[in-house]
């Protein structure tokens, strides 16, 4: 199969075409003729590398009925996304090979994404005793990125173990900082707000001191640490100074947390209920300014559908979580490319390359020239669309963008040169 996509801005350079051809990017150059290719006018559009989600929760197995492998990669593909991390937190956990290969298996027989599973780091996510971390590496799924997200690995020694064993296989541990002792009954960000509301306060302390303790241990270990969902001032700045020291830590933030406010928790309306919370404005900016110089080192969207009598409900009985998949990429757009605080490079080095590299995974983020996988998203910068949940394609509606503008739209998605997404549309 081949396909020649004609005038497609790289990385937001010079229209260029684009032979993809067996897979793989065959040529780059200006007016490309190749008889018999599928031709793609991209006239205006802008191409990226496909986009990297180092954390998605696609609900299967257990909770289909919110979402499945296939809805969550059908999602997915439609925001330019080419490969995602599916969180471990199913039912059963994904705590054992034989669940991350059912996962990953799910994923091909899809074939919208590739699917990469997580691993949990314990048992059941009961942050008692460790998971089989090795099997899972050394399973089919080929696992290297660990978390009990949901949940905090909030006992330090078994953290420490964690570190110590993942580096065996270049493994890494993804921790959902949440220190649990501080947050029980936590609604909402902790200041005068959630006092007003009379919603219980989610500190910033909570989230940045496990931080600061899991670089100390990732230091002392001398293994991988990732941050999930990044969320308050105080955190940018711990893993400024981790990364100033040589810790080998890299950190993930989420469209949410760089558009939205604690004021949204006003309206009570449960699909702002998220954990961690939505911060202050202060936090929103310094999140921006950490993703622009490179501290945060991902955007991660932590999509988390959630079927209707979990999300529709009251605020304090709802489900945290939100959907992020399909605006992921105009939500950076809005809140990080018009203001000029990144360009399409770094848009490509925030949402590809880097958590890629983080998840070490072949294939993806890698430059847009010959000989590489043709994993590519077409972006038409200039189009806006209202969000509206009933056109999602994720079987969840919990979208906090509904009826908000937003700019940009993925127009056609490829992964290993098959289109996945065409005419905004997805393929199958
Ligand atoms: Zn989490």
């Amino acid at each position: 199969m081949t396909t020649l996509i004609k005038g497609a801005r790289v990385l937001g350079g010079e229209p260029a075409d684009l032979l993809l051809k067996d897979g793989r990017v065959a040529a780059v150059g200006g007016r490309l003729s190749v008889p018999g290719a599928t031709v793609v006018d991209a006239d205006g559009l802008v191409a990226l590398p496909g986009l990297v989600d180092l954390h998605t929760h696609l609900r299967e197995p257990g909770r289909e009925d919110a979402e499945t492998v296939e809805t969550g990669s059908r999602a997915a593909a439609l925001g330019g996304f080419t490969a995602v991390h599916a969180m471990a937190n199913t039912d059963p956990v994904a705590d054992t090979a034989g669940v991350v290969e059912q996962v990953w298996r799910l994923g091909q027989e899809a074939g919208l994404v590739d699917v990469v599973p997580v691993g949990a780091v314990t048992v059941g996510l009961r942050g008692e005793r460790l998971a089989e971390l090795g099997a899972m590496a050394d399973s089919a799924a080929r696992v290297r990125v660990f978390s009990d997200d949901g949940h905090c690995v909030a006992d330090p020694a078994l953290m420490r173990r964690a570190l110590e064993y993942v580096k065996a296989f270049d493994g890494v541990v993804a921790q959902h900082a949440e220190e649990p002792r501080l947050t029980v009954g936590a609604q909402m960000n902790e200041g005068d707000r959630s006092a007003r509301l009379g919603l219980t306060g989610w500190p910033a302390a909570a989230e940045e001191a496990v931080i600061a303790r899991d670089v100390l241990l990732a230091q002392h270990v001398g293994a991988r640490l990732h941050v999930c969902h990044v969320s308050t001032a105080g955190s940018v700045e711990l893993l400024r100074w981790a990364k100033s020291r040589g810790v080998q830590v890299t950190a993930e933030v989420t469209p949410h947390h760089l558009l939205l406010t604690e004021a949204c928790a006003e309206s009570y309306d449960p699909v702002f209920k998220v954990n961690p919370p939505l911060r202050t404005d202060e936090d929103v900016h310094a999140l921006r300014a950490g993703l622009a110089d490179g501290t945060i080192d991902a955007v991660a969207t932590d999509h988390a559908p959630h079927a209707v009598e979990d999300k529709e409900s009251e605020w304090a009985q709802a489900r945290p979580g939100m959907l992020g998949l399909e605006q992921a990429l105009s939500v950076v757009l809005e809140a990080l490319v018009e203001p000029g605080l990144l360009d399409w490079a770094g848009v490509a080095d925030r949402m590809s390359v880097r958590p890629a590299a983080i998840g070490r995974l072949d294939g993806h983020g890698r430059p847009l020239a010959p000989g590489e996988p043709a994993n590519l998203l077409l972006l038409d910068p200039a189009a806006r669309a209202t969000v509206d949940p009933a056109a999602l394609a994720s079987r969840s509606r919990n979208s906090p963008y509904a009826g908000r503008e937003l700019p940009g739209r993925v127009v056609a998605t490829f992964l290993r040169g098959e289109a996945t997404v065409l005419d905004g549309k997805a393929v199958k």
